[in-house]
């Protein structure tokens, strides 16, 4: 065999198979209805079984099982103002701490102006709303003092059937509770004055012990297997609403695992062998709070003392405008490290940095005092937690040039 010093591994086409993958319908959006984080977690187990890297000792498997409270909506929704059925995921979304609801309800504007009149306002709170959703819309208040009253307000003081928060957009997330009424948000533009009533289906499934799994993997170093350079990337994300509705989740984090397992194909080439064992983890969880990487935190597989340096990677989608390196503010060392390798090799257009934040998946690794950066893309691409962020929507513009970057930066690490 003859050991080549260029890699023979083309990144982008295999970033494209693995973002069109898993953000797919068959991984039902990498959540917790239809099993679609179990799926996802086994893609990447595969992938890494592929490339045969090792499970550690301290783990029976490649996973590391955990397990966390969820609230799901398995079932289809159903919402209309008045005789217009909205879309959900688009139109409308259940907020993801919602319980179940079914019936009709009148609609109730509450008015910022009624936070400026103390008589009205407590005139309106004698009222009952027991058959009634409230509809508030933040748009159009100023000062920050009468945000938080008003954002006090969703939290149910009127005691109604529910709340409707008016967005310009809808997005979602994940709750790992359920909120004790009702709570829908509703596109700006398909709700007006003159709407009189909701009729509205939802019902959730609160899981109480969900149970999912950081995907662990590594290749021993050759000259120091006891040192370990860490990827990791969450693969989760905000899963379905019923049969009609996932959110794909291309970007966040189709693309961050397709980076992370880009990086397991290179250093897996035998010309390319590492120095320092090299770790890859694809947590579970993230969107539900960094509950995965928190877990690992706690219960390690190695010890986290032994970590020369965490790159965790999310969005990795873009990249027209650079990359942003979050904790970076505090790890100059690599900072400077990754601007001389832009000075010499221009492949990216910027570097920003900015302070630790619990934001992603290497917060609880900085916190513990391993050297750990989180890498995002920075560009047009503006599809966030929404059914928009589709494979066929991501460019994965500067995929390559990050990809380099960062076999460069581990190289003179
Ligand atoms: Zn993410």
């Amino acid at each position: 065999m003859q050991l080549t010093l260029f890699s023979q591994f083309k990144p982008l086409p295999y970033a494209r198979m693995v973002v069109d993958s898993l953000s797919g319908p068959y991984y039902e959006g990498r959540g917790y209805v239809r099993e679609g984080d179990m799926k996802a977690a086994f893609f990447i187990a595969s992938e890494m079984y592929k490339l045969n890297l090792k499970r550690f000792p301290l783990a029976p498997t490649f996973y590391q099982n955990f397990n966390f409270p969820v609230n799901t909506f398995p079932y289809p929704v159903f919402a209309a103002l008045d005789e217009s059925y909205l879309k959900p995921g688009i139109e409308f979304v259940p907020s993801p701490a919602c319980p179940s609801i079914s019936g009709e309800y009148r609609l109730v504007w509450v008015d910022s102006s009624l936070l400026y009149n103390e008589t009205a306002f407590k005139k309106f709170s004698k009222q009952s709303f027991a058959d009634a959703m409230i509809v508030m819309d933040e748009k159009g208040i100023v000062g920050e003092e009468e945000k938080k009253v008003f954002k006090n307000l969703g939290y149910n003081p009127f005691a109604a059937k529910g709340i409707i928060r008016i967005k310009d957009k809808i997005t979602w997330s994940v709750a790992t509770d359920t909120l004790p009424y009702a709570q829908l948000d509703i596109v700006r533009n398909v709700i007006h004055r003159q709407h009189q009533r909701i009729r509205v289906q939802i019902q959730n499934d609160f899981k109480s012990s969900y149970k999912s799994q950081n995907v662990i993997t590594y290749i021993p170093g050759s000259e120091e297997p006891d040192s370990f350079i860490v990827f990791s990337a969450h693969y989760d994300h905000l899963g379905r609403i019923g049969h009609s509705v996932y959110f794909p989740g291309a970007n966040d984090n189709a693309s961050g695992v397709a980076m992370m397992l880009a990086l397991a194909h290179h250093f897996s080439q035998p010309a390319f062998k590492p120095r320092y064992s090299v770790v890859f983890i694809a947590f579970g969880g993230e969107e539900a709070g960094l509950i995965g990487s928190k877990r690992f935190t706690m219960y390690p597989v190695f010890p986290l003392e032994k970590i020369r340096l965490l790159i965790n990677v999310d969005l990795m989608g873009g990249g027209e405008d650079g990359i942003t390196v979050v904790n970076g503010k505090e790890q100059q060392k690599i900072m400077q490290l990754l601007h001389k390798i832009n000075e010499e090799k221009g492949l990216l257009k910027t570097i920003k940095e900015r302070s630790n934040a619990p934001n992603s998946d290497h917060y609880f690794f900085a916190e513990a005092g391993v050297p750990a950066i989180f890498i995002y893309t920075m560009g047009a691409y503006k599809h966030y937690h929404d059914l928009h962020d589709q494979g066929k929507n991501l460019e994965l513009t500067a995929f390559e040039q990050v990809f380099t970057t960062i076999i460069e930066l581990i190289n003179r690490y």
